[in-house]
């Protein structure tokens, strides 16, 4: 008996040991073929000037998940304003990109039919529905949808979570994907639960493509790339609600916009400052992350914000 006890001990802290090593996806990864790191004041000089890019921002689903998880409410501005959890109304976005020289890109992917429809064949099993309350996501406009007569350049993704890889089946399996750096590589305990999906979603598609971010000279981001490498595309090191958390500023025919991702996912978040809760990595960098972005759009009150998943 004492023996048996003993092994089962062990077999715990085996387990205990062993679990944080699993990674988000076995999904094979590299660097990016695109993109060159630029400095805050080289994007800063661009970003208040019209660009080339067409911008437009499909809501592709809508999804309602507990407040808790999107809105830190043990945040103190939160706390003072009595903010508690419910469940609360969000939207799944596409981000429909089009550029003159370079082609149609995605940043996010919406959600295809196909997953909604079929949740399990495509990868989410039943732990997996149940968590992300699939019977609540009703779509729009599907990915398939959205795509119908386009033909894709790329997929930017903001990060991997589920919610914004839902559109994976309608994307060809010949599309660049591209994504922040060690996002599919850093290890969590939290990612056993979520890495058969997101392998099962990026299955047969094309290698994962990461960013080569460099510090930023003036210091006001983890870093930055110049995505086209002309100034109309910028994408933002914000590691934190994931690991390869990534926001982009776009400089669209009608001025600049930034797309948050999930740095930022609530508007009351955004008004007040408050980081995203239980589904974010690291409170304390989001929040600074966060902070960043907002001293931007202070600098340059031109920009328009996208945030995560509301108006
Ligand atoms: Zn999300």
């Amino acid at each position: 008996m004492k023996s048996q006890s003993r092994l089962l001990l062990t077999l715990g802290c085996m387990l205990v040991l062993f679990l944080p090593g699993c990674v988000l996806t076995n999904h094979p990864v590299g660097k990016a073929a695109i993109g060159k790191a630029c400095s805050s004041a080289e994007m800063e000089r661009l970003i208040d000037q019209p660009g080339p890019i067409e911008l437009e921002t499909i809501n592709s689903a809508d999804w309602s998940v507990s407040l808790a998880g999107i809105l830190n409410l043990n945040n103190p501005a939160a706390v003072q304003a009595g903010v508690t959890d419910r469940d609360e109304p969000v939207q799944i976005y596409a981000h429909m990109l089009k550029h003159p020289q370079y082609g149609n890109f995605l940043v996010d992917t919406g959600v295809s039919s196909k997953l909604v429809n079929d949740p399990g064949k495509e990868g989410l099993n039943w732990m997996i529905q149940k968590a992300m309350h699939i019977e609540k996501l009703h779509i729009n406009k599907s990915t398939g949808e959205i795509l119908q007569g386009i033909k894709l350049s790329g997929v930017f993704l903001s990060h991997l979570h589920l919610d914004h890889i839902a559109g994976m089946p309608d994307i060809a399996n010949d599309v660049p994907l591209y994504i922040g750096a060690s996002e599919s590589s850093h290890t969590s305990f939290k990612h056993m639960f979520v890495q058969g999906a997101t392998d099962q979603l990026l299955k047969d598609k094309q290698p994962l493509q990461e960013w080569s971010f460099q510090p930023d000279s003036q210091n006001r981001f983890e870093g930055i790339v110049d995505v086209f490498e002309d100034g109309s595309l910028f994408a933002i090191s914000v590691s934190s609600h994931t690991a390869g958390s990534t926001a982009f500023l776009i400089r669209t025919t009608r001025g600049p916009v930034l797309l948050s991702g999930d740095t930022c996912i609530t508007r009351w978040g955004w008004e007040h400052t408050v980081e995203p809760g239980d589904f974010t990595e690291d409170n304390a960098r989001n929040l600074q992350n966060l902070k960043r972005l907002k001293d931007l759009v202070a600098r340059h009150p031109e920009i328009e914000v996208r945030l995560g998943h509301q108006p």
